[in-house]
């Protein structure tokens, strides 16, 4: 007999027939003789009705009374289908979050849980109960016993917290499609599904627009270990399972908050190439990552982004032996990235001595706390940052060779990391054959993207931005500092761009701007037509060509790349808005990710 959590969806429970099935599903478990917690979301679009209530009352609607609002969705739900499953003859009770016992932090509408009271639940299962429990809702510890919610789409994370906290021996999400594929069928219906993911592979596509999972349902389900199955809930097809490394054994205490950085970890063989000064039209990333690729040189981190002038800065890193190879490369191709506007070439810089730095976990997700307190970490010790890469389980730093072990011994300070914990990433072993260096697509919409032109390079310029902005609680993206420096009053100044989501990008604006003011920054421009779109892989690392193949799909589809950003195991371009959706096809299409068969997706 076996404990499982199952979570349903809002479509899956859209209508009352919808809600039968349901119950017929559970029951069915219930009878094969297992123990079952019920998980459900809101009926179909209830929740984005209840929005659009409250946007009709107030533009700005208050935090605490939209978690009154949101939260009754889930409450119609639990009732209707114990209903439905009492009158199937199957015991059942539903309990809201609060009934439960989900606490969670006080922030109202992007509450975290904090941990989950299990002695309600384990004596209505000892009962043979079914136990049917609302998503995406909690209550604060507070002495007014709010209730929050955990932001949109996470009834997800309520089904996997509530299987950590139980130890159920598995978590089914059960929802319109029939497991993860490697792209949005609604987007691209050749889209195919896969038998398993890794639970990182999750992370970024999650975090990056699929979103098929809650990304801290799969946040939980890494760090506690929780076997993940993402299945339809129209068919009996096995679905898709999200694999996790073996759990280190962790506290079900601030679930959700406690110990974001497992380790640091630093790679002092790696030499940067950057081009100054590329012009900013199709083809060119193709052209320059494509010749690099035909010499089968492997690049690490990619970043490019438009700068001062109208023109590009792109940078690589590569490991330290086959920097003589990428730089002949970079060298020639620059006189034929010849910029019409400015009349001079590309410029090639090298640099040899650097290394970088990585605080890694799963924990970082909507914490930009996290990546803030890295960078005054290496501020506060007057280490500088070249570049910047961020991921789901990663931000990595570029800084000088001769300034690592001191950014080293810092952050394991300030992260709290034994020495036994951390480990020297030389070189990354190229993982097996067998796992495709590109396993997903994504497309996210609904981000903006920000610049703030002329800061001046000193360390302490990333710890200060981020840290005015984890101050408001803003999640930022893709960071890209200019490679190009210009001197302005003595001073030398970089451009630095990033991405927010879309909400997010006029407050962001208006409070950069003032703090422009105030640290002597130029102008902050915002532009929020754009789209980001992404390639996930585990088995991209030690892949030469990877990154061609993807600006090559771009460059044919004459979409202009924007900007660049990479991690380990992703690729994200931000591009046009209007050319979001051809530039995802158009990629997944190149990395003959489409199958034979179309999913059509229920409305
Ligand atoms: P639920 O209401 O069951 O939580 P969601 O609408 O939140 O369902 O998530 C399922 C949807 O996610 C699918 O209908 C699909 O359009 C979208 N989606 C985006 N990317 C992917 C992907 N890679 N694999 C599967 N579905 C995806
Ligand atoms: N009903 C909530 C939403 O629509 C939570 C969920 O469905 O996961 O966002
Ligand atoms: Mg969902």
């Amino acid at each position: 007999m076996a404990l499982i959590v199952q979570k349903y969806g809002g479509t899956s429970v859209g209508s009352v027939e919808r809600i039968q099935a349901v119950a017929q599903r559970v029951h069915k478990t219930a009878k094969a003789g297992n123990s079952l917690v019920v998980v459900v979301s809101a009926m179909g679009k209830t929740t984005d009705g209840l929005v659009k209530l409250a946007n009709g009352v107030s533009q700005n609607p208050n935090r605490r009374e939209m978690d009154m609002l949101l939260s009754t969705g889930e409450q119609v739900t639990i009732a209707l289908l114990s209903m439905a499953l009492q009158e199937i003859g199957q015991p059942a009770i539903s309990m809201t979050g609060a009934q439960v016992g989900i606490v969670t932090e006080a922030e109202h509408t992007r509450a975290r849980i904090l941990h989950i009271e299990t002695d309600r639940l384990t004596r209505h299962l000892n009962l043979g109960k079914v136990v049917v429990v609302a998503g995406f809702q909690g209550i604060a510890s507070t002495e007014e016993l709010e209730i929050t919610t955990l932001g949109r789409g996470g009834s997800d994370t309520s089904a996997v917290a509530l299987a950590a906290a139980l130890q159920a021996n598995f978590c089914e999400i059960y929802t319109d499609v029939p497991g993860i594929l490697t792209t949005d069928p609604r987007l691209v219906p050749e889209a195919q599904l896969m038998d398993e993911i890794t639970s990182d592979e999750m992370l970024e596509l999650a975090s990056l627009g699929a979103k098929v999972l809650h990304p801290r349902a799969v946040e939980i389900a890494r760090n506690y270990g929780v076997s993940l199955v993402v299945r339809s809930s129209w068919t009996d097809d096995p679905g898709t399972w999200v694999t996790s490394p073996q759990p280190q054994g962790r506290s079900l205490v601030n679930l959700e908050i406690a110990r974001p950085v497992d380790g640091v970890e630093f790679d002092t063989n790696q030499a940067k190439v950057a081009l100054l000064r590329v012009p900013d039209k199709p083809g060119v990333a193709a052209r320059l990552f494509g010749e690099i690729a035909r010499q089968k040189v492997d690049v690490d981190l990619i970043i490019q982004s438009i700068h001062e002038g109208n023109s590009n800065d792109i940078a690589f890193t590569v490991n330290t032996p086959i920097l003589n190879r990428a730089e002949a490369v970079a060298a020639a191709i620059a006189p034929a990235l010849r910029n019409q506007s400015q009349a001079d070439e590309a410029e090639v810089m090298v640099e040899k001595n650097i290394a970088k730095v990585s605080i890694a976990g799963a924990g970082m997700i909507g914490r930009p706390g996290v990546a803030a307190q890295m960078f005054a970490t290496l501020a506060a010790a007057g280490v500088n940052i070249q570049m910047i890469s961020t991921s789901e389980v990663k931000v990595s730093c570029v800084v000088a060779a001769s300034e690592c072990d001191r950014a080293v011994v810092v952050l394991r300070t300030a992260f709290e990391i034994e020495d036994h914990e951390a480990g020297e990433v030389i070189s990354i072993a190229p993982p097996p054959h067998t796992i495709p260096p590109v396993r997903g697509v994504a497309l996210d919409m609904n981000q903006a993207r920000l610049a703030i032109r002329q800061v001046a390079d000193r360390p302490g310029m990333a710890a200060q931005l981020f840290g005015l902005l984890a101050k408001h609680n803003i999640s930022i993206d893709m960071i890209i500092q200019s490679q190009r420096c210009r001197m302005v009053d003595g001073v030398p100044r970089r451009d630095i761009a990033f991405t927010v989501a879309r909400i997010d990008g006029e407050s962001t604006k208006n409070m950069l701007s003032q703090a422009a003011a105030e640290f002597g920054w130029g102008e902050v421009v915002l532009d929020s037509a754009i789209a980001k779109v992404s390639i996930v892989g585990a088995g991209m690392v030690g892949q030469p060509g990877v990154a061609a193949k993807m600006f090559e799909a771009l460059a044919q589809h004459q979409i202009n790349i924007q900007m660049i950003a990479t991690s380990e195991i992703k690729i994200s371009c931000v591009v046009a808005q209007e050319q979001g959706v051809e530039a995802l096809q158009a990629i997944h299409s190149a990395f003959g990710l489409a199958g034979s068969e179309k999913f059509i997706v229920p409305a």
